[in-house]
């Protein structure tokens, strides 16, 4: 009963037939002693995953509800933040922000080039009041992949907590959470972590919790307050630590799917995603393709190929999925029609998918009476090194 087709969609992902089945037994209540020993083991292998020791959140809802939570909770309407910006996932940052109420300082680079950290470190000391940053790690509508480390280490120099969109990174990369000192950071379970949309994860370091302790509302809200949820988890321990009811099929199947992970292990994980991203790109390449981002800072999550001359991009979107069931994400904003988007996310970074797409590609182009020997795409393919 798989679907019909294949998903290169930089999320949502195509789950593992094994997460899918974990998820198809009875809805079992989401609390009391049976329903928490299953919680306790998913937050902690959640824990390996984020490589972190501070509190972790799963929550109900999208990425983009923790980014809500997250701002919100830290930070009082009126409260200074520099947002980094530098495409559509960034804009999308400054609008929580702002939906907030709170002072939003930008810092932009053009879509395709990565933040910069000096930029941010002026700014630090242009806003001594600033209370914290914001930035997304891949920025997926360019598959630039920002240079966090750096980022939030100068952000810690002055002591400011650092917020991070990890949605489409964390799980197909290594993103240290403690050894980089993330503050607040955010993940969907429905991008490097393969699962279906439903969940999401937000962790959150002593630093992000002396902001939110110091807030005298308890947020901008009640559901996607991080007091609230804290308030249950104490009055709830041992039968229900939660303000609302659990997506419980859901975590079943996260906790399927972040088993298979550590039991393959962490660093198979991310090469699997590094060859995908090395095969996608390399095939493009041999067969004529421009990339958006250089090898230097492209993201192992997703690949953005440049549109060209001979035909417009929407033709090739449109005949991969009509003609080879391959669906593949267009261009965001600025990029819309200038790009297409490969994801490396769930069965995307398998061999079998990769090699296939390459090909698809390959045949659409022959149609469009460009000469390309059969399987140029695949050319190297299997000399790809992952170190
Ligand atoms: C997909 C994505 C989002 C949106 O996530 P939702 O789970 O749909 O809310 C936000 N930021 C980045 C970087 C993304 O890739």
């Amino acid at each position: 009963m798989s679907s019909r087709f294949k998903l290169f969609t930089p999320g949502p992902c195509e789950v593992d037939p094994d997460v899918l089945a974990a998820m198809a037994g009875p809805v079992m209540r989401h609390y009391g002693p049976e329903w928490l020993s299953v919680f306790a083991e998913t937050t902690d292998l959640a824990k390996q995953v984020f490589q972190t020791r501070n509190e972790l959140l799963i929550m109900p809802g999208t990425g983009t509800s923790a980014l809500d939570m997250a701002l919100g909770s830290m930070l009082a309407s009126g409260e200074k933040v520099i947002v980094g910006s530098n495409g559509y996932f960034g804009d999308r940052l400054i609008a929580i922000a702002r939906a907030y109420g709170l002072e939003v300082v930008v810092f932009r680079s053009a879509w395709g080039k990565p933040l910069s950290p000096i930029e941010l470190e002026t700014l630090l000391d242009q806003h001594p009041d600033a209370r914290a940053v914001a930035v997304v790690h891949h920025e997926t509508s360019t598959s630039v992949l920002n240079p966090l480390c750096e980022l939030a280490e100068i952000s810690h120099r002055t002591n400011r907590a650092i917020v991070v969109d990890a949605i489409s990174s964390l799980g197909g990369m290594d993103l240290p959470v403690d050894a980089w000192g993330i503050d607040a950071c955010v993940v969907s379970a429905n991008k490097c972590l393969e699962t279906p949309p439903g969940v999401t994860l937000l962790s959150l370091s002593p630093r992000a919790s002396s902001l939110i302790d110091a807030q005298d509302q308890p947020g901008h809200g009640w559901y996607l307050s991080v007091k609230t949820w804290r308030q249950y988890a104490a009055d709830g321990r041992g039968w229900h630590p939660y303000p609302v009811t659990l997506p419980t099929n859901n975590i079943f199947g996260l906790r399927a799917s972040l088993r298979k992970i550590l039991t393959k292990g962490l660093e198979a994980h991310w090469a699997r995603y590094r060859w995908a991203r090395q095969a996608v790109r390399k095939g493009m390449c041999n067969i004529g393709f421009e990339l958006l981002v250089p090898d230097e800072y492209a993201a192992p999550t997703a690949t953005a190929v440049k549109a060209r001359p001979e035909f417009p991009i929407a033709s090739l979107i449109e005949w991969l999925a009509r003609e080879r069931s391959m669906l593949v994400g267009g261009g965001l904003g600025e990029l819309r029609d200038k790009v297409f988007r490969v994801g490396h996310m769930g069965q995307a970074s398998t061999r079998g998918h990769v090699l296939g797409l390459l090909f698809a590609v390959e045949e659409f182009l022959r149609l469009q009476g460009i000469s390309v020997p059969i399987g140029a795409s695949l050319v190297g393919a299997e000399h790809i090194q992952t170190e």
